[in-house]
């Protein structure tokens, strides 16, 4: 359903931003800059909060329990932003074996896990049977796991290396999904979003699929009934409008599809998830930070080079991808308090704490996130680039108790399955935090993989 829009209306006249709230009225992406730009910080959470719960109601705030499986970490592209990356030829370059990949996904199903999400690097060296066993094996093995793989680079990958069969881009996409469907297939991760602004995808993403070629992907996954997910990291060379921008492709493509395939079994994007650029061992990490001059009169290239319209040219500023400009907490807090009143028609805004902490994870809840992510026992890529936070269920349930929600842990569709309302909630049952904290401590080191099976770790999932 199209929602009306107000382009000359002043958004930040209550009345207005009631009815944005109310889910009446669309921001359009002047609107939404000015927003960011203008609004103070506690005021805008207040409205992405108020939207929230007009979805999603008063009680509940969600998480999933999966794992994160990073089958590769071979690449043909070169992000600048990314320390996960390896060539063929690295020491520490590894494919994961069938059998190892089998053994994960049992210790995730051990512990009552309902999904895996599997994302890798562009490996030219494993064609589409490989995926297609790979998927026929789990399949055999879990038949009643949820399986979340395979970002848009991934699947861009098979048209890239292989002699992918179809005339148009198009038809190359609709074969390799559909042959990964029928393997097991249900649903795509939102890896690879970034940016998807031209100038600055082209200096961070080496390599990988354009937006147009990403939003195609989703667009033929919900044409076969596919949901996924949309991501976007932020805070680096970018301008603020080039994150408006990213949200408004999102919000026209999933108008699209909705408008295309909803009445026809088509899937679409459920979830929204944005975080911060994590510098550490990134080639982009090693650039210098944009210190703004005292009178705050400079203005960082980001956003000189920035349009709402994605036409922004590198060419308007020579410092243009010179500078980092690091986004904080209140930035974080900020864009995902946007995302959550701008893409009107996702269901989801999911809280990234695995970048920020559980702290600001936790606030997020009231800046629009209604959902923690997943409960996993691994993550490799983000782990790579510095940040190291892993919690457990109990931590989880205790987070969003402890923001005035109650738990509940959720499927793949967002459906409920369980209500942790009572005694016997994961976190209930911890009588000694500190014992738990101490074996979290333990376990978590800078590699999550250490963490054994009885102390779960837990990050978002795209
Ligand atoms: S972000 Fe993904 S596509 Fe880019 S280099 Fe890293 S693994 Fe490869």
């Amino acid at each position: 359903m199209a929602i009306s829009s107000a382009p000359t209306a002043n958004i930040f006249d209550t009345l207005v931003l009631q009815d944005v709230a109310e889910g009446n009225l669309r921001i359009t992406p002047e609107q939404a800059l000015a927003l960011y730009n203008e609004m103070p910080l506690l005021e805008l959470g207040r409205w992405a909060d108020k939207r929230c719960r007009a979805l999603h109601g008063d009680h509940i705030r969600t998480y999933i329990v999966d794992r994160n499986i990073n089958y590769t970490n071979i690449c043909t592209a070169k992000c600048t932003f990314c320390a996960f990356r390896r060539d063929g030829d690295e020491e520490d370059a590894y494919t994961l074996e069938y059998d190892a990949l089998l053994q994960k996904i049992q210790g995730v199903v051990d512990i009552g896990g309902t999904q895996i999400l599997m994302q890798g690097g562009m490996n030219p060296d494993l064609p589409i049977e490989w995926y297609v066993e790979l998927l026929n094996l789990i399949r055999e093995k879990f038949p009643l796991l949820h399986v979340h793989a395979f970002s848009p680079p991934e699947i861009i990958e098979f048209v890239n290396f292989f002699d992918t069969p179809g005339n148009t881009l198009e038809e190359q996409i609709r074969w390799v999904l559909t042959k990964l469907q029928e393997a097991g297939l249900h649903s795509i991760p939102g890896g690879g979003g970034e940016i998807f602004a031209p100038a600055v995808r082209e200096k961070i993403g080496l390599g990988k699929c354009n937006a147009e070629v990403w939003l195609t992907v989703m667009r033929v996954a919900h044409e076969l009934g596919m949901n996924t997910s949309a991501t976007m990291m932020f805070g680096h060379i970018e301008g603020i409008a080039d994150r408006v921008h990213h949200m408004d492709l999102v919000r026209t493509w999933q108008d699209n599809s909705i408008a295309d395939f909803g009445f026809s079994g088509g899937g679409r994007y459920k979830a929204f998830i944005s975080w911060p650029f994590q510098p550490e061992n990134s080639p982009l990490g090693k650039v210098p930070e944009w210190i703004p001059s005292n009178d705050d009169s400079e203005i960082f290239p980001g956003d000189v080079v920035a349009k709402l319209d994605g036409t922004g040219k590198k060419s308007a500023c020579a410092a243009f991808g010179r500078q980092v400009r690091y986004a904080g907490s209140s930035s974080y807090l900020r864009t995902q308090a946007l995302s959550r009143l701008f893409l009107d028609n996702v269901y989801s805004i999911g809280s990234s704490w695995v970048t920020m902490g559980p702290a600001i994870g936790q606030t997020a809840l009231f800046y629009g996130a209604n959902d923690m992510g997943s409960v996993m026992v691994e993550e490799n890529v983000v782990s790579a680039a510095g940040t190291t936070y892993c919690l457990d269920e109990a931590k989880i349930c205790r987070i969003i108790r402890e923001a005035g929600f109650t738990p509940a842990q959720r499927d793949n569709r967002y459906d409920i399955l369980s209500i942790h309302d009572g005694e016997n909630s994961p976190d209930k049952l911890v009588t000694d935090w500190s014992a738990l904290e101490k074996e979290r401590l333990v376990s978590h080191t800078s590699d999550c993989n250490t963490v054994s099976l009885n102390t779960v770790s837990l990050t978002v999932t795209q």
